[in-house]
């Protein structure tokens, strides 16, 4: 029997697995290759590794787990979490069966994007969502916002001290996107084209595993999960953390790897704390 099952092997799970790891705590990770930046090449705005590839991010991560022999990896996908008997029954996809004491689901969230031809595959490179995360490669040059409304005056603001024009386009209008040399031709309905350097747009983001709401944790309007400060959901024992999951008093996630890794490593000491209370 695990003491923990981290469930997700993005930033995360890597680090709830690192903290569980430096405490001695019988761990299993499991990760089925899904990331939610999975297109990224360089990914910004992470202390001492800006502009680091997430994939070598996870890499060193796991490297980094070989050093803490409580822990152990596997490349799989979960497909069923039971509470049970005080514990948890989590079955692999592969058939194998485990049990652990405590669950940190760290999932993340997949994201629906707009269905405009050609955006699909710059999504992640030039084609963005965040501006803390892409606006600065884009520096000095036209950029679009694909947006509507508040959101998109926001973003459009976001992004005035760092583009040299910033055009806000209807998404409908889009008729089809096409990768440049150095950029995007965006092409509308009413047959013009305009060439930008990046495009902003808001894909739609679900949860990407059944786990939380299969359980029975309390879900939030903005389709994530609740948690506390240290990623205790409501129900005794699953723990959460990631774009998946964000306290009550936030509208919606801060989705980035800093806090992913943040709340990663609170909700390992929640589950350390737990298990050191049970056990007193
Ligand atoms: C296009 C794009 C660009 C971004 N760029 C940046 C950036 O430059 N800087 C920045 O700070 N942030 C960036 N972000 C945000 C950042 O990538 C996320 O906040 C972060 O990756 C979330 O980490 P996570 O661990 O919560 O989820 P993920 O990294 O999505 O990890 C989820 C994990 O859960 C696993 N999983 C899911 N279901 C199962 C299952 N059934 N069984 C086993 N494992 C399962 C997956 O395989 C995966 O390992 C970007 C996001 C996007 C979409």
């Amino acid at each position: 029997m695990y003491e923990a099952i981290v469930i997700g092997g993005g930033p995360a799970g890597l680090q709830a697995a690192l903290t569980l790891g430096r405490m001695h705590r019988r761990t299993l990770l499991v990760d089925s290759g899904e990331y939610r930046n999975g297109t990224v090449e360089h990914a910004h705005n992470l202390l001492a590794n800006d502009g680091v590839a997430p994939a070598e991010l996870r890499a060193r991560a796991r490297t980094e787990l070989v050093a803490y022999p409580t822990v152990e990896v596997r490349d799989a996908a979960v497909e069923s979490v039971v509470a049970a008997d005080g514990g948890f029954t989590i079955a692999l996809a592969d058939g194998e069966v485990v049990r652990a004491a405590r669950v940190v689901l760290a999932t993340g969230v997949r994201d629906e994007l707009p269905p405009i031809p050609g955006l699909a595959a710059e999504w992640g490179r030039r084609v963005a969502q965040c501006p803390f995360c892409h606006g600065h490669e884009f520096a000095g040059r036209a950029v679009a916002v694909a947006l509507d409304g508040e959101h998109a005056e926001m973003i459009r603001r976001m992004l005035a001290p760092l583009a040299s024009e910033v055009v806000v386009i209807p998404p409908g209008s889009i008729e089809r996107i096409v990768a440049e040399a150095e950029g995007l031709r965006i092409e509308t309905r009413d047959g013009t084209a305009r060439s930008v350097a990046g495009l902003f747009v808001a894909p739609t983001p679900s949860q990407r595993a059944p786990f939380a709401e299969r359980l029975g944790c309390r879900m939030l309007p903005s389709g994530a999960v609740e948690v506390d400060l240290v990623g205790a959901t409501s129900v005794p024992g699953v723990y959460a953390a990631g774009d998946m999951a964000h306290t009550a008093a936030a509208a919606g996630p801060m989705v980035s790897l800093a806090a992913a890794i943040a709340a990663g490593q609170m909700a390992a000491a929640g589950v350390v704390r737990d298990l050191t209370s049970a056990t007193a």
